[in-house]
């Protein structure tokens, strides 16, 4: 008997890795329609991490053949640097982290970690050493220790506290009704955006990955949960290299280097300060920003 339900049980196991694997893509990058397959080079070796330096190198890409989305993309982010993306909506800022994640292959260029092509490494190497936090954080109709530990189901209870700890929502956790069993999501306690961005955080610091990627929250969240969880990201983001898809620019007035897309191009780089001063497409949106935010704040006084 056991033999007649051994297959069914491994087909059961390939379809849930699958259903995962597409909730999974769609709760990380919205994604709407299933990309194409993208399948191992022959022969591809492990990527093997030595520090987490990314670079993209005259990078070209197009979804559909006839409408290129990047042109000649470039940039270098060293072992634990931080590189921002900023632009307006359409620029192609969520496409470069589809692409780092190998969701699609380019069309031209190259793109490498720690000299190694994407192309030629296998894909699970590559997914394991990139964490994302992605704008909107779908959770499963499961208990909230499971949707921490989702990613690393071997991880030990202490080791998903620790990574609540670290994502400032270990408190909260305690204070439900039963703590880590607590059941969310559709069919459970509903958590608010700040709550569930949390989890994502605590989800990346328990994958612990070399590489991050956040992108994000367009959405307000109130001032105390938005330091939080600022300080909730710069500790995971310190000592890992991270690019930050940014909205906010008062959130990246620290990095490393800071790219201006437009229309798939990079037309402005640099630091904070300098772009300031160089009074381009940059300052004009920190500008505008400043007024914004100045009178949303009289508007609360
Ligand atoms: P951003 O994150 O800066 O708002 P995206 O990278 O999501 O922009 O999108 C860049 C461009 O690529 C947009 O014009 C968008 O319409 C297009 N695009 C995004 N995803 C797809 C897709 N799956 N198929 C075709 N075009 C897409
Ligand atoms: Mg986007």
């Amino acid at each position: 008997l056991a033999q007649l339900f051994r297959p069914l049980d491994m087909l059961g196991m390939v379809y849930r890795e699958i259903k995962q694997g597409l909730i999974d893509m769609e709760a990380m990058f919205g994604l709407i329609d299933t990309p194409a397959e993208i399948a191992d080079a022959p022969g591809a070796a492990d990527l093997a991490i030595t520090g987490g330096h990314v670079r993209f190198a005259h990078v070209d890409f197009a979804y559909e053949p006839r409408r290129q989305i990047l042109h000649d993309v470039s940039f270098d982010v060293p072992p634990g640097a931080k590189l921002a993306i900023v632009g307006h909506s359409g620029a192609g800022k969520s496409t470069l982290s589809r692409i780092l994640y190998r969701f699609y292959d380019i069309t031209g260029g190259a793109v490498t970690i720690d000299g190694q092509n994407i192309a030629q490494v296998k894909q699970d190497s590559l997914r394991r050493a990139i964490g994302i936090v992605p704008q909107d954080t779908v959770l499963f109709n499961d208990t909230i220790g499971y949707n921490i530990a989702y990613g690393r189901p071997d991880a030990s209870q202490a080791e998903i506290e620790a990574a609540a700890k670290g994502a400032a929502i270990h408190e909260f956790i305690l204070s439900l009704p039963d703590g880590y069993a607590t059941q969310v999501g559709e069919r459970g306690l509903k958590l608010s955006g700040g709550e569930k961005q949390r989890v994502a955080i605590a989800r990346t610091i328990l994958k612990d990955p070399a590489i991050l990627i956040l992108d994000e929250a367009t959405s307000a969240l109130d001032s105390a949960t938005e330091a939080d969880i600022q300080s909730a990201l710069g500790t995971v983001s310190q000592s890992r290299t991270t690019i930050v898809i940014a909205h906010r620019l008062s959130t990246i007035t620290d990095a490393d280097e800071i790219l201006v897309l437009a229309a798939g191009r990079i037309i402005e780089r640099g630091r904070h300060d300098a772009l300031l001063a160089a009074g381009g497409a940059y300052a004009d949106m920190w500008a505008l920003q400043q007024a914004e935010e100045e009178s949303a704040a009289m508007a609360a006084a």
